[in-house]
């Protein structure tokens, strides 16, 4: 599979590009908005060519399929302009800056007959796994409610566009709050109804929030309350399922590491899940891959993509509203 890189990032260098050529996939190209840190880029993680126009990059006409990791806002006519070119598209979170949007491009992707996938790797995660299947398999009875616990300190790297860039999708609510929309919806298997939210400024944020909490209504009746921070040094995350007959308590699993603790505890005691230790963006390209060859689907599809921003863009607007407010998934 022959892969171009559109955006010279950090998640690329720090994990994508690892797990593209662990599945098997060439990266041939690399595109940044800078020629010369395009070059520098592509030099330095051993890529042939280097592009500042996406245009010569897709009619270069050598890729199968295109990782969009630029910043938020260019998401959308990136994958509109690869998907036109016949290209498959694996675009990061959050989609684009609007339902809408991500509507469009998902479509567009589907009338293609092209594979779209998004990033969301905690779905992957060896840990969530295991504590999705102890729930599928009835181990907690029917789920009552959940807590996710996602404050964290963003590292000084990162530091930049997400802490001072709204027109780049800035803010915790769409860098952290879609992961963690995606992830309740891959436990419990439906979708959050309705939200209330608020949000602030606790110490990062320059005009845009750095923290956010939320209450979300699903439709058996569970409840959701989620926590997202970019200034918590101390916080450990964490992600709690209670239902009608035990409870999983999960600690430090909303991570890109194959780490964290489970517990499951129920009348019968408290005993730790077993779960895998495998790479988590890996096993997303793998499932791209083979979805590209007609197996199966990626880990998270376009349709996960839309709901996940979905659900931010709710909680956006409840926490600026100060109204609950219904998730709209964009029909
Ligand atoms: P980065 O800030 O590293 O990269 C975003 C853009 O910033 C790049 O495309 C690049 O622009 C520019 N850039 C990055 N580093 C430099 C630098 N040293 N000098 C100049 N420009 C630079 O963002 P992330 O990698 O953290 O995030 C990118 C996307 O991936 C976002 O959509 C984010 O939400 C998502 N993400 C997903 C994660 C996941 O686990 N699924 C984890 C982290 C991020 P150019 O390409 O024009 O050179």
């Amino acid at each position: 599979m022959r892969w171009g890189l559109i955006g010279a990032s950090n998640i690329a260098a720090n994990h994508m590009i690892g797990a593209i050529r662990g599945a098997g996939g060439d990266i041939r190209s690399v595109l940044s908005a800078d020629a010369d840190r395009a070059k520098a880029y592509a030099a330095e993680h051993g890529i042939a060519k280097g592009y500042a126009d996406l245009d010569a990059m897709l009619a270069a006409d050598d890729l199968d399929a295109v990782y969009i990791s630029t910043t938020n806002e260019k998401h959308f006519p990136q994958a509109m302009s690869a998907i036109a070119a016949g290209k498959h598209v694996l675009c990061e979170k959050p989609l684009a800056m609007s339902v809408a949007d991500a509507v469009t491009m998902v479509r567009a992707a589907e009338a293609a007959g092209l594979v779209f996938g998004t990033n969301h790797h905690l779905r992957n995660a060896g840990t969530h796994l295991a504590i999705r299947d102890a729930v599928a398999a009835g181990r907690i009875g029917d789920v009552l409610s959940v807590r996710v616990f996602h404050a964290v300190y963003l590292p000084p790297v990162l530091q930049g566009w997400r802490l001072d860039n709204p027109a780049a999708g800035g803010g915790v609510i769409p860098d952290i709050v879609v992961h963690d929309a995606d992830t309740v919806r891959f436990h419990l298997g439906e979708d959050p109804v309705d939200v209330v939210a608020i949000d602030g400024v606790s110490g990062l944020g320059k005009g845009v929030e750095d923290s956010c909490m939320s209450v979300w209504t699903m439709p058996s009746g569970a409840m959701v309350m989620a926590h997202e921070s970019f200034t918590h040094a101390h916080a450990r995350t964490g992600f709690e399922i209670y239902g009608t007959k035990g409870a999983i308590v999960a600690r430090n699993v909303m991570t890109q590491a194959p780490v964290g603790e489970i517990l499951l505890r129920s009348d019968a005691g408290e005993e730790a899940l077993p779960y895998s230790d495998h790479n988590l963006y890996l096993r997303s390209l793998n499932l791209f891959h083979a979805a590209i060859q007609g197996q199966g689907r990626p880990a998270a599809d376009g349709i996960d993509g839309i709901k996940s921003l979905a659900v931010a863009a709710a909680v956006a607007k409840a926490a600026k509203t100060g109204q609950r407010t219904t998730v709209d998934y964009g029909g």
